[in-house]
């Protein structure tokens, strides 16, 4: 009686049992076999005392087991929390201790930082090893997978079930777990596939971390629903990416705008052919339109998505018919979540205004762990704040304006650094920017651009820029001071850290 998103691949391994499921360097599992080993690790978690609600932790990269040990968990009710691969052990801890998990399931690459982890106190009891050259003292993947039964586990579990806790990246702060049902990770398959034209035929390349859920669910998860083939990349290597979309002739890719803008700078772009490509998604960050374009031009579509964490994340996406004529849009909302754009007091503001994009939704998480007054401040009467910044066009399409704290409010004038961001992505030396405000004490704020360059080493002072904006944005939004790094701070996901720049 599995009735959670583990029944996806109990359906899929009767009706398709020989489709490929997952692809991971030289291993390629069926549904068939892939709904074994999920039943097999499902029924050791049993075994050592796993039950449902409590908590799995999986430092995991980009690979079969990321996901089997996600399907594992769903069929028996446990909550799989992922964590990002990249965090110091401090961050790591917090997490565990956070999630007050007891295992930990760990690829064999992250040894050291695992061997650093045992020796602090935390909730964990056990540590299953992926991989080679195990602790002694862990169990090994492999051979719990190899000994345990393939019988379906017998659990009930419900749609309203937590499947998932997904820390938010912390871009603004300490991360938070926003809990994830069984029913918000099925909507945002059905929402999305409703606007994403996939079929069974259907293949993915999962690069993106899975561990955010712009990796774990914009594209892979939906597919999976739909019963696609999952092509597993555990790190980001732009020409390899480009080789692989080639040599597989995958359909479809989600990443971050960083990982797309690399893919414009990789040499011999030409020399692979992409055009298998049927759905390009960028999303989690805004996308340079300069980007976008480069993709159109040569014929791959490419649409934008926007979501959060706690939506689980996808709340719109724009359609394949209106990626060229909308580029700038996220799209409109999906089919079964609603968007409203609200002033200070909740009140609508009219087409074309900015205000706050609140989201309601089948989609919307069932709160933050452990954070009652964090949930009532983001979600009230089952509205989620998203704290990020939008209109609405005449058509209902959405123009996500910027997050709310990182507007810039100079001499009264309401500024918003994406809006400066993308005309200046179109400045022949420009290869990176992000715009900030910084105290001021005539104007409250003022205007900063961070620029990274790119390597022709052509030089860029602030009259160049002021006179490249000159005409094309009002006066006050012409940035006073720039300073050239070599590189913007990112978080793993490619977004850039406002936070740290504004520091
Ligand atoms: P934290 O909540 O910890 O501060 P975060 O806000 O980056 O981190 P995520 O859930 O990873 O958490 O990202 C959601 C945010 O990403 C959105 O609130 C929005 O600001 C941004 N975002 C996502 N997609 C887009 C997009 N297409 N265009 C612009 N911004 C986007």
């Amino acid at each position: 009686m599995v009735k959670g998103i583990g029944n996806w691949f109990v359906k899929h391994s009767k009706a398709r049992p020989d489709r490929l499921a997952f692809v991971y360097n030289e291993k390629r599992y069926t549904y068939v076999e892939v709904n074994e080993r999920v039943n097999r690790l499902a029924n050791t978690l049993l075994t050592k005392g796993v039950r449902k609600g409590d908590r799995v932790n999986a430092l995991l990269f980009n690979t079969n087991e990321m996901l089997e040990s996600m399907f594992a968990c769903a069929k028996i009710g446990a909550i799989f929390v992922p964590i990002n691969f990249r965090l110091s052990v401090d961050e790591v801890l917090y997490i565990v201790n956070d999630s007050r998990a007891y295992h930990f399931i760990y690829d064999c690459r992250m040894k050291s930082l695992v061997e650093q982890l045992r020796d602090m106190k935390s909730s964990l009891q056990e540590y299953i090893h992926v991989g080679n050259n195990p602790h002694k003292e862990d169990s090994v993947y492999e051979d719990l997978i190899a000994n345990a039964s393939n019988k379906e586990p017998e659990y009930d579990i419900r749609l309203e079930d937590v499947q998932m806790m997904m820390y938010t990246s912390g871009t603004t702060g300490r991360p938070k777990g926003a809990m994830l049902t069984h029913g918000n990770t099925q909507w945002n398959a059905i929402n999305s596939i409703n606007i994403i034209p996939f079929d069974y035929s259907d293949s993915t390349l999962a690069v993106a971390p899975l561990f955010h859920i712009g990796g774990m669910s914009v594209i892979t998860s939906p597919l999976l629903y739909k019963g696609g083939t999952v092509f597993l990349e555990d790190h980001f290597d732009p020409t390899r990416v480009l080789q692989k979309i080639h040599d597989e002739r995958i359909t479809s890719i989600f990443l971050v705008p960083a990982m797309w803008q690399a893919l414009t700078n990789v040499e011999n772009f030409g020399a692979y052919d992409i055009s298998s490509l049927r759905i390009a998604i960028s999303g989690g960050a805004p996308c340079p339109i300069t980007v976008i374009e480069f993709f159109q031009k040569r014929d791959i579509p490419f649409y934008e998505g926007f979501g959060l964490t706690e939506t689980a994340p996808s709340v719109c996406i724009l359609d394949r018919e209106n990626s060229v004529r909308k580029n700038g849009s996220v799209g409109r909302e999906l089919i079964h979540t609603s968007v409203r754009i609200v002033d200070p007091n909740d009140r609508d503001v009219p087409t074309g205004e900015v205000g706050e994009m609140i989201v309601n939704g089948p989609n919307v998480m069932a709160g933050y762990w452990n954070k009652p007054e964090a949930t009532k401040e983001s979600i009230k009467n089952g509205w989620f704040y998203t704290g990020d910044l939008a209109k609405f066009d005449v058509e209902g399409f959405i123009y996500i304006v910027d997050r709310k704290k990182d507007m810039i409010i100079t001499g009264g004038e309401n500024v918003y650094p994406i809006e400066i961001e993308q005309l200046l992505y179109r400045h022949p030396n420009i290869k990176e920017v992000a715009i900030i405000g910084y105290p001021d004490e005539k104007w409250g704020e003022s205007i900063k651009a961070i620029v990274a360059l790119k390597d022709s080493g052509q030089p860029l002072s602030s009259t160049d820029v002021e006179s490249f904006l000159h005409g094309k944005i009002a006066r006050f939004k012409i940035p006073k001071q720039i300073e050239i790094v070599e590189a913007l701070p990112r978080n793993a996901t490619g977004k850039i850290l406002k936070t740290v720049l504004r520091k």
